[in-house]
This record gives C-alpha cells, structure tokens and sequence, in this order.
C-alpha cells in the first residue's frame, strides 16, 4: 500500500530518471566546461538534455533554458535580475498565493513596489484584476504560478500572460507545480498560437525536478528569449555565462528524462486519480460534515486535496497519521511543521483558528482506489482516538 500523500513536497525519483542519473554519473562525469575529448561528450549531453527540455516545452531556442538547482534559485535568481534590469521606480505585481521563492526575492528586490493581486472566494487569480492592475498602476511586471502549491488551484496564466503581452507587460509564472501534474499544454509555456498561427507568447517560466520525479537540486528557469544576457551567478562562463558553476549533468539529464516519461502519461492519470481522489473528498465529507475543502469550485491539480478540519490542530492529525504509516503536510512544503501557515487559507480571510487545522493531502501518480480510502479511513481512526472513544 502507498502511504505517502504529501507529492506537492517532493516526489520520488522515477525509475528511469535513476537509471537516467546513473549512466550519466558513471559515464559522463567529466567537467563539460573543460576541453579534453570526455569533456566534450558531457557537454553534448548536456546540450542536448537543454535541447529536450526545450522541444518538450515548446521552445523554438534552446538557449532560452537555463538548468538551475531548483525552483527557489530559479525564482531568486530572476527577480534580482529583474530589480537590475528593470528602471528602478517601477512597480510589479505578484499574486497573492505565490511560493515564498517568489514572493521573498520579488520583496526583497522591489521593496513597496510590489502590489500584491488577490485571488477569488475559489483561490484564483482573475485576469481581469490583472487588466486593472495594468491600466491603474503602468507595471513592469507579473508574476502569477501556474498551479498553488497547497490547494492546487490552477490559475488562468496563459489568459494573465496574454493580457500582460498586449500590455507589454513582463510576465513570469511559477510552474513548479503544474509540471508532471498537467500534461495538457506544457507546450504552450512557451508556444502559444498567436495571429496566423504564430508562435507569439514569450514569457518567464521557472520549474523543479523533483515534484516531478526528478533528482532534487535541479531545476530551469525558460527566459523570455534566447539573446538575454542575465547573469545569475557570476564567476564562470558555464549556462552561457548566465550561472557560474560547475554544471551538473547527472541531474539535467535525469530531470529531462523525468519530465519526458510522465508528461505524454498524465491525461489519463488524471482522469484516474482524480476519480480516487474525489472518492476520498465524498468519504471525508461523509466522515466530516463540516469539512471546508479550499478552491473545491476551482480546476485544480488532480493530486490536491487543502482541507481545514472542523476540529483537532493539523499537527495532531498529523502525528496520528504518521504513526499509521500516511504522510500528509500541514500547508506549503516549506513551512510543514509550523502550525497555521497556509498562505492561500489567508489570503481567503480564515480566522487564526482555522488556520491551525489546515492540512493537505496530494497524491502521486499511482496510488490505488484503496490507498485514498485507507487514508480517508485513517482520518476517521485519529478522529476517534483524539475524541477518546478508542485506544
Ligand atoms: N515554487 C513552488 C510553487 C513550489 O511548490 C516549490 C516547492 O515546494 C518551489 C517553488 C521550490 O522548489 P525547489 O524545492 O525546487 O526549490
């Protein structure tokens, strides 16, 4: 039985991204900046893993795509180049459910430039407050994700990045989530069908290996062309002198190679575990009559399941169901352990009380009918002990 229920954190590595990992390792170790014979095969492999990743994107120019350690240095690494590159009274707007990754650095560097764009009673961004916001206040730049973290809400990005191109207007999204969850559309990141069919959308994308079965420390960042000459980290030539630093071939390799196995899969995943998945919501509902599921009217990621309990802190469901075997997470990834964090249940006004009994379930991509209802049953268990009508 499959347990782990906490896949919006990190995913497993799949298995052909390990063996991906390790010929690359035992193979092409080498440093692909260095000039011998070994060094030039790690380098083409490498190339050509940028070339993968860019046609699985979309993208007309491999150059466009940087291998970075993940999304938290994806996102770091664009909003101070942004805060370098952008004339220095301007103002961005970010969204209000955004990953601290974005939200942190686009403070950091933009200080009370920064407006924040709320979402609806479902957690979404609209695109039309994203119009306003860019009549109103002449921005720079937005930056929405793709797909929340916590409640799995998928946002309208590409209707947002359109408006934002009219405008000419930067636009960044964060599809940490959305990759290896959305098979539909991964394309369109960087191809959309502009007039006559052109490809016209040229945005910022950043995204992470590991929630998609990827190594974990590997990511990408797809600039808005391939000409950019940013620079995130300086002290080397390497990522065409816009990342200093070794490159890591290994975890390039393996996380193409993960990306490339699970997308063509993911249609009919979704349809599958979103079934199981809906299952459990209607044996919790059951279970638990008072049971707030958050963006529940929202297209949302088919993994994702952000619940305020109506009774019990997170962490003692927690702790329960960890000793049961189930690993579920109170909130965002990043703040698991730290009771009443959920950025999106504030950012939809709950009360400090409702807070503290957030907990989120997210699912992987081969979890049985049965795994869903055992942790739907597990829930029911902790209940009953924590109201002290069983041992
Ligand atoms: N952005 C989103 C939406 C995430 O969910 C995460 C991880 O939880 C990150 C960024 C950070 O990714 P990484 O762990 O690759 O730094």
């Amino acid at each position: 039985m499959n347990r782990y229920f906490d896949h919006n954190a990190t995913t497993p590595m799949s298995a052909a991204a390990r063996s991906a990992w390790l010929e690359a390792a035992e193979r092409h170790w080498h440093n692909p900046s260095s000039l011998y014979r070994e060094a030039g095969f790690a380098k083409q492999k490498l190339e050509e893993a940028r070339e993968r990743l860019a046609t699985l994107l979309g993208c007309e120019d491999a150059e466009r795509v940087v291998f970075t350690s993940g999304a938290t240095e994806s996102n770091n690494a664009l909003f101070s180049s942004f805060a370098q590159s952008l004339p220095k009274d301007v103002r961005i707007a970010i969204s209000s459910i955004e990953h601290p990754s974005v939200r942190e650095p686009a403070r950091a560097a933009f200080s009370n430039r920064v407006i924040e764009i709320p979402v609806n009673a479902d957690g979404v961004v609209e695109p039309e407050r994203v119009r306003e916001l860019i009549e109103k206040e002449s921005l720079a730049l937005v930056s929405v994700m793709a797909a929340n973290n916590e409640s799995g809400a998928l946002q309208p990005w590409d209707e947002i990045a359109k408006a934002c191109e009219t405008a000419g207007v930067l636009f960044h999204t964060d599809a940490a989530q959305w990759f290896g969850k959305m098979g539909q559309g991964v394309t369109a990141f960087c191809r959309q069908p502009g007039e006559g069919g052109k490809p016209s959308l040229q945005h910022y994308i950043t995204g992470s290996a590991h929630k998609f079965g990827g190594p974990k420390g590997a990511g990408f960042i797809v600039l808005r062309e391939e000409t950019e000459s940013l620079r995130f980290i300086r002290g080397g030539p390497q990522e065409s002198g816009r990342r200093a630093g070794t490159e890591n071939y290994p975890a390039a390799e393996a996380m193409v190679t993960a990306l490339e196995e699970i997308t063509p899969r993911l249609d009919e995943i979704a349809v599958t575990q979103q079934a199981h998945r809906d299952e459990f919501i209607t044996a919790m509902k059951q279970s638990f009559p008072d049971l707030r599921i958050i963006s529940e009217r929202a297209p949302r990621l088919w993994n994702t399941v952000l619940m305020v309990m109506p009774r019990h802190e997170n962490l003692k469901w927690l702790t329960r169901l960890t000793r049961r075997g189930f690993s579920i997470s109170t909130g965002s990834a990043c703040s698991s352990g730290r009771e009443g964090s959920s950025v999106v249940v504030q950012a939809l006004g709950a009360s400090p009380q409702e807070l503290k009994r957030v907990v989120r379930v997210s699912g992987g991509w081969e979890h049985a009918r049965e795994d869903w209802l055992a942790l739907a049953d597990a829930f029911c268990q902790v209940d009953q002990e924590l109201a002290g009508r069983s041992s």
